[in-house]
Protein backbone atom coordinates (compact mmCIF):
# COMPACT_ATOMS: atom_id res chain seq x y z
CA UNK A 1 0.00 0.00 0.00
CA UNK A 2 2.94 2.62 0.42
CA UNK A 3 3.61 2.46 -2.87
CA UNK A 4 1.83 3.84 -6.30
CA UNK A 5 -0.92 5.54 -5.42
CA UNK A 6 -0.52 5.46 -2.12
CA UNK A 7 -4.26 4.74 0.63
CA UNK A 8 -6.91 7.29 1.15
CA UNK A 9 -5.58 9.11 3.41
CA UNK A 10 -2.09 9.99 1.74
CA UNK A 11 -4.08 10.64 -1.89
CA UNK A 12 -6.31 13.47 -0.06
CA UNK A 13 -3.86 14.99 1.89
CA UNK A 14 -1.51 15.19 -1.32
CA UNK A 15 -4.38 16.95 -2.92
CA UNK A 16 -5.79 19.02 -0.47
CA UNK A 17 -2.04 20.08 0.51
CA UNK A 18 -2.06 18.57 4.31
CA UNK A 19 1.51 16.86 4.17
CA UNK A 20 1.71 17.04 7.80
CA UNK A 21 -1.62 15.17 9.02
CA UNK A 22 -0.73 11.59 7.81
CA UNK A 23 2.30 11.98 10.08
CA UNK A 24 0.07 13.55 12.87
CA UNK A 25 -2.13 10.28 12.97
CA UNK A 26 1.01 8.29 13.89
CA UNK A 27 1.68 10.17 16.71
CA UNK A 28 -1.52 10.71 17.96
CA UNK A 29 -1.44 6.91 18.02
CA UNK A 30 1.61 6.59 19.33
CA UNK A 31 2.11 9.26 21.95
CA UNK A 32 -1.96 9.70 23.31
CA UNK A 33 -2.98 6.77 22.51
CA UNK A 34 -5.60 7.91 20.37
CA UNK A 35 -8.43 5.59 19.30
CA UNK A 36 -9.13 4.62 15.76
CA UNK A 37 -12.66 6.74 16.39
CA UNK A 38 -10.69 9.48 17.64
CA UNK A 39 -8.78 9.50 14.74
CA UNK A 40 -11.53 9.70 12.22
CA UNK A 41 -12.89 12.93 13.74
CA UNK A 42 -9.46 14.30 14.51
CA UNK A 43 -8.90 13.71 10.51
CA UNK A 44 -12.31 14.44 9.03
CA UNK A 45 -12.09 17.43 11.63
CA UNK A 46 -8.47 18.78 10.08
CA UNK A 47 -10.19 18.17 6.08
CA UNK A 48 -12.99 20.23 7.03
CA UNK A 49 -10.99 22.92 8.89
CA UNK A 50 -8.54 22.92 5.84
CA UNK A 51 -11.46 23.66 3.41
CA UNK A 52 -13.32 26.19 5.46
CA UNK A 53 -10.12 28.20 5.26
CA UNK A 54 -9.55 27.34 1.84
CA UNK A 55 -12.65 29.52 1.22
CA UNK A 56 -12.35 32.22 2.96
CA UNK A 57 -13.53 31.44 5.98
CA UNK A 58 -12.95 32.45 9.47
CA UNK A 59 -12.43 29.57 12.15
CA UNK A 60 -13.31 30.40 15.82
CA UNK A 61 -12.61 28.13 18.88
CA UNK A 62 -13.92 25.15 18.20
CA UNK A 63 -15.50 26.11 15.04
CA UNK A 64 -14.41 22.94 12.81
CA UNK A 65 -15.44 20.57 15.82
CA UNK A 66 -18.95 22.26 15.53
CA UNK A 67 -19.50 22.23 11.98
CA UNK A 68 -18.81 18.87 11.65
CA UNK A 69 -20.71 17.66 14.29
CA UNK A 70 -23.52 18.86 12.24
CA UNK A 71 -22.92 17.52 8.89
CA UNK A 72 -22.16 14.14 10.56
CA UNK A 73 -23.58 13.04 14.19
CA UNK A 74 -26.91 11.50 13.74
CA UNK A 75 -28.29 13.49 16.94
CA UNK A 76 -28.73 16.27 14.47
CA UNK A 77 -31.63 17.46 12.63
CA UNK A 78 -31.90 17.64 8.75
CA UNK A 79 -32.82 21.47 9.27
CA UNK A 80 -29.78 22.13 11.08
CA UNK A 81 -27.56 19.90 9.21
CA UNK A 82 -29.09 21.51 5.75
CA UNK A 83 -28.39 25.05 6.80
CA UNK A 84 -24.43 24.06 7.50
CA UNK A 85 -24.88 23.13 4.33
CA UNK A 86 -25.91 25.45 2.92
CA UNK A 87 -23.94 28.13 4.64
CA UNK A 88 -20.46 25.80 3.91
CA UNK A 89 -21.53 26.05 0.11
CA UNK A 90 -22.41 30.04 0.34
CA UNK A 91 -19.21 30.17 0.71
CA UNK A 92 -17.31 28.01 -1.85
CA UNK A 93 -17.02 24.98 0.30
CA UNK A 94 -17.34 21.68 -2.04
CA UNK A 95 -19.41 19.87 0.70
CA UNK A 96 -20.09 16.39 -1.74
CA UNK A 97 -16.44 16.39 -2.61
CA UNK A 98 -15.64 17.06 1.33
CA UNK A 99 -17.97 14.31 2.21
CA UNK A 100 -16.51 11.86 -0.10
CA UNK A 101 -12.99 12.84 1.40
CA UNK A 102 -14.03 11.91 4.71
CA UNK A 103 -12.63 8.61 6.22
CA UNK A 104 -13.63 5.93 8.45
CA UNK A 105 -11.60 4.51 11.23
CA UNK A 106 -11.48 1.84 9.22
CA UNK A 107 -9.12 3.40 6.70
CA UNK A 108 -7.63 5.20 9.67
CA UNK A 109 -6.43 1.49 10.60
CA UNK A 110 -5.15 0.43 7.27
CA UNK A 111 -3.00 3.61 6.88
CA UNK A 112 -1.52 2.94 10.71
CA UNK A 113 -0.87 -0.66 9.62
CA UNK A 114 -0.25 -1.02 6.25
CA UNK A 115 1.64 2.42 5.33
CA UNK A 116 3.25 3.37 8.73
CA UNK A 117 3.80 0.18 10.49
CA UNK A 118 2.14 1.07 13.42
CA UNK A 119 0.44 -2.06 15.50
CA UNK A 120 -3.52 -1.38 15.54
CA UNK A 121 -4.22 -4.97 16.96
CA UNK A 122 -4.01 -3.67 20.23
CA UNK A 123 -7.83 -2.54 21.01
CA UNK A 124 -8.80 -6.15 20.33
CA UNK A 125 -6.03 -8.44 22.26
CA UNK A 126 -7.28 -9.96 25.32
CA UNK A 127 -6.97 -7.22 28.39
CA UNK A 128 -5.20 -8.44 31.88
CA UNK A 129 -5.43 -6.09 34.64
CA UNK A 130 -1.57 -5.78 34.22
CA UNK A 131 -2.02 -4.26 30.67
CA UNK A 132 -4.76 -2.00 31.79
CA UNK A 133 -2.86 -0.84 34.63
CA UNK A 134 0.36 -0.06 32.56
CA UNK A 135 -1.43 1.62 30.42
CA UNK A 136 -3.90 3.47 32.90
CA UNK A 137 -0.62 4.56 35.17
CA UNK A 138 1.34 5.61 31.87
CA UNK A 139 -1.22 8.26 31.35
CA UNK A 140 -1.48 9.23 34.43
CA UNK A 141 2.70 9.94 34.44
CA UNK A 142 2.55 11.55 31.36
CA UNK A 143 -0.54 13.82 32.58
CA UNK A 144 1.36 14.56 36.21
CA UNK A 145 4.34 15.82 33.74
CA UNK A 146 2.38 18.36 32.18
CA UNK A 147 0.85 19.44 35.09
CA UNK A 148 3.87 19.71 36.77
CA UNK A 149 5.54 21.81 33.87
CA UNK A 150 2.45 24.28 33.50
CA UNK A 151 2.24 24.96 37.03
CA UNK A 152 6.29 25.42 37.16
CA UNK A 153 5.50 28.10 34.45
CA UNK A 154 3.12 29.77 36.25
CA UNK A 155 5.09 29.50 39.52
CA UNK A 156 7.54 31.83 37.77
CA UNK A 157 4.90 34.50 37.36
CA UNK A 158 3.42 36.46 40.11
CA UNK A 159 0.01 33.99 39.86
CA UNK A 160 1.65 31.33 41.83
CA UNK A 161 4.10 31.12 44.93
CA UNK A 162 5.18 28.05 45.97
CA UNK A 163 8.45 26.04 46.41
CA UNK A 164 9.26 23.15 44.29
CA UNK A 165 5.86 21.43 43.59
CA UNK A 166 5.36 17.46 42.34
CA UNK A 167 2.36 16.65 41.41
CA UNK A 168 0.20 13.09 41.91
CA UNK A 169 -2.81 11.77 40.29
CA UNK A 170 -4.94 9.08 42.22
CA UNK A 171 -7.78 8.10 40.67
CA UNK A 172 -11.62 6.86 42.80
CA UNK A 173 -13.88 4.79 40.81
CA UNK A 174 -17.11 4.00 42.17
CA UNK A 175 -19.61 0.94 41.40
CA UNK A 176 -22.83 2.36 40.84
CA UNK A 177 -24.59 -0.63 41.69
CA UNK A 178 -23.10 -0.78 45.50
CA UNK A 179 -21.62 2.43 45.51
CA UNK A 180 -18.31 1.23 47.20
CA UNK A 181 -15.41 3.55 46.36
CA UNK A 182 -12.24 1.90 45.79
CA UNK A 183 -8.37 3.33 44.73
CA UNK A 184 -8.25 2.12 41.50
CA UNK A 185 -5.54 -0.45 41.71
CA UNK A 186 -6.74 -1.92 44.72
CA UNK A 187 -9.89 -2.56 43.03
CA UNK A 188 -7.99 -3.78 40.02
CA UNK A 189 -6.30 -6.47 43.15
CA UNK A 190 -9.26 -6.94 44.44
CA UNK A 191 -10.30 -8.60 41.66
CA UNK A 192 -14.14 -6.82 42.19
CA UNK A 193 -16.43 -4.52 44.44
CA UNK A 194 -18.94 -5.31 46.88
CA UNK A 195 -21.58 -6.56 43.90
CA UNK A 196 -18.97 -9.69 44.04
CA UNK A 197 -18.48 -10.03 47.87
CA UNK A 198 -22.38 -10.45 47.98
CA UNK A 199 -22.12 -12.91 45.05
CA UNK A 200 -19.55 -15.01 46.69
CA UNK A 201 -21.15 -14.52 50.39
CA UNK A 202 -24.49 -15.98 49.14
CA UNK A 203 -23.34 -19.07 49.93
CA UNK A 204 -20.93 -19.25 52.37
CA UNK A 205 -20.53 -17.01 55.73
CA UNK A 206 -18.61 -14.17 55.76
CA UNK A 207 -15.66 -13.52 58.28
ZN1 LIG B 1 -1.75 5.36 4.16
ZN1 LIG C 1 -20.50 -2.96 43.06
Amino acid sequence: MAEGGGCKIEDVCARRGLSTLPERLVRRRRAAGDSLRDLERFFNRELLAAAMRAAGMELLDDEAANVYRLLTDDGVSDAARTEATDRLTRAGVDVQALREDFVTYGTVRTHLRECAGVDTARASEPVDAGSVTDTVFALFGRTEAVTERELSRLAETEALETGPLSVSLAARVTCESCGEEYRLLSLVERGGCACADAGRGAGESQT
